[in-house]
């Protein structure tokens, strides 16, 4: 967008030059198509738009850990512990 911008401010140096007869008026528009086109050529492009959500792929679903009940006080507990963390009692 700025690149075009600053593309039709050079544009309009140059209707400008060819409109006007005072040299000052010339002189500034050449700078001003000199620097105008310049930026256009030289601005970066803004960075692509992200890709569409549906190719991002889905969390798993898969737990990262085996979770088992405690036999006692039926808070979950890691499936390798033998012992429950909360009442101390073998799972
Ligand atoms: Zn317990």
């Amino acid at each position: 967008m700025l690149r075009v911008a600053f593309f039709l401010a050079g544009l309009l140096g140059a209707l400008n030059l060819y409109l006007t007869e005072a040299i000052i008026v010339q002189t500034v528009s050449v700078l001003c198509i000199l620097i105008s086109l310049g930026v256009a050529t030289v601005w970066p492009e803004p960075l692509p738009p992200p890709p569409p959500s549906d190719l991002w792929s889905e969390a798993p679903e898969i737990k990262e850990r085996e979770m088992k009940q405690c036999s006692n006080c039926g808070k979950v507990v890691d499936q390798k512990w033998s012992m429950c963390p909360y009442c101390s009692k073998k799972v």
